[in-house]
């Protein structure tokens, strides 16, 4: 069991605020990532809960424990850095060896603890290799693997394989994912790419500026963005948001983006006066949420296709909407090319209605 946190947590480094009243709970045998820009206080949050940073103030609890005045030696937290800090010297038989051995551990149990751990890893055809000898890739099983001898209550892994190319860093996930659900360790993992924190979260915790914007599953986050930071850091390409104004006209609510107009449910207008909506409204929409027709159909706007790219399974299309630009995700090769005239329409389950000034969603859902 081994359950993690955080309770009004703060931390300055000189005048810059790092981390703002920072409350999360993170559950036993669950996988959290923090995912944000570069900057937010994600490694900063994950080393306080290390040890390896002190906190100005709050609780961090491991187990209902509080922790903050321990040494991080004490706190049966393993770490796992982006940089595998490997012992050149060592092979990786000793490199996964020591952190037993300087506890005492039996050299039986030693043995029998990193044959177990390499298996897992898939690394113990490497046992008797130098550091130097390896992969990136392998380095960094090794580094996991030094971490996890040692059967820590929790894992923390900073940017873990953040220096890895493109392809071995989608290999790697899929182990990670594996390795989580065969050992089920609490982990807390830091990235600022979305598409690993999508793909190995049970929960993502997304952060700017020192502050949780959002907690909650990847398709929580993706679906029902808290707000317009999530909304646009989350997804690829980004959430199209614009600023916009409702009213009624045919017995539907119609949504202004610039010169054009797209028909929404009439319920929509309820909505906003029951949310108490200020004036100053923001639509988001992603991509896929842009409906794309050749023919003239009832709801649909005319557009013209601006800029198309295509990326194989399916296209993005840049739509021109008066002087702005709707992106819409389509078919691959649905739209022939750049000028054609098409039209679209606001795919009501899809939109987003945002507070422009706070940024906070208003959480209207049509459609549903
Ligand atoms: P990155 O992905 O770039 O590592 P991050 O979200 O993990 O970013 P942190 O490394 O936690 O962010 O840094 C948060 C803020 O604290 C940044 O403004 C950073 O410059 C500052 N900072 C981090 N460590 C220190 C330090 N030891 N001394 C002073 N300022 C620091």
């Amino acid at each position: 069991m081994a359950e993690i946190e955080l309770r009004n947590v703060e931390k300055h480094f000189g005048l810059v605020h790092v981390i703002k009243n920072v409350n999360l709970t993170v559950k036993d045998k669950e996988f959290v990532v923090f995912l944000g820009p570069s900057g937010c206080g994600k490694t900063t949050t994950l080393r306080a809960i290390a040890g390896l940073e002190e906190i100005d103030s709050g609780d961090i609890l491991l187990d209902g424990k509080p922790i903050q005045n321990l040494r991080a030696a004490d706190r049966d937290i393993a770490f796992v850095f982006q940089n595998y800090a490997l012992y050149p010297h060592f092979t990786v038989y000793e490199n996964l060896a020591f952190p037993l051995r300087a506890v005492g551990t039996s050299k039986d149990q030693i043995d029998s603890i990193v044959k177990s751990v390499g298996q897992s890893l898939g690394i113990l055809h490497l046992l008797k290799s130098r550091p130097s000898s390896l992969s990136g890739g392998d380095m960094q099983r090794v580094a996991i693997g030094r971490a996890l001898v040692r059967r820590p209550k929790a894992l923390l892994l900073d940017e873990p394989i953040g220096s890895l190319d493109a392809k071995l860093r989608e290999t790697m996930r899929l182990e990670l994912k594996r390795l989580h659900l065969e050992n089920g360790s609490t982990s807390i993992y830091v990235t600022h790419d979305q598409v690993e924190a999508m793909s190995l979260a049970d929960r993502i915790v997304v952060m700017h500026d020192g502050m949780l914007q959002q907690v909650g599953t990847p398709t929580e986050v993706y679906l029902h963005p808290a707000n317009l930071f999530v909304a646009q850091f989350i997804g690829s390409p980004v959430m199209n948001i614009s600023a916009t104004k409702v009213s009624e006209a045919n017995g539907n609510a119609q949504i202004e983006l610039d010169s054009a107009r797209f028909d929404l449910p009439l319920d929509l207008l309820g909505m906003l006066e029951q949310k108490k909506a200020a004036a100053d409204l923001s639509l988001g929409v992603r991509p896929e949420g842009v409906l794309v027709s050749h023919n003239d159909q009832p709801g649909y706007r005319p557009v013209v296709a601006h800029i198309i790219q295509p990326f194989g399974g399916f296209d993005i299309v840049d739509l021109k909407v008066g002087e702005k630009t709707l992106r819409a995700r389509t078919t691959s090769g649905f739209i022939g090319k750049a000028g054609d005239r098409v039209w679209a329409r606001i795919d009501p389950a899809q939109a987003h209605f945002f507070d422009t000034k706070s940024g906070a969603s208003l959480d209207i859902r049509l459609g549903e």
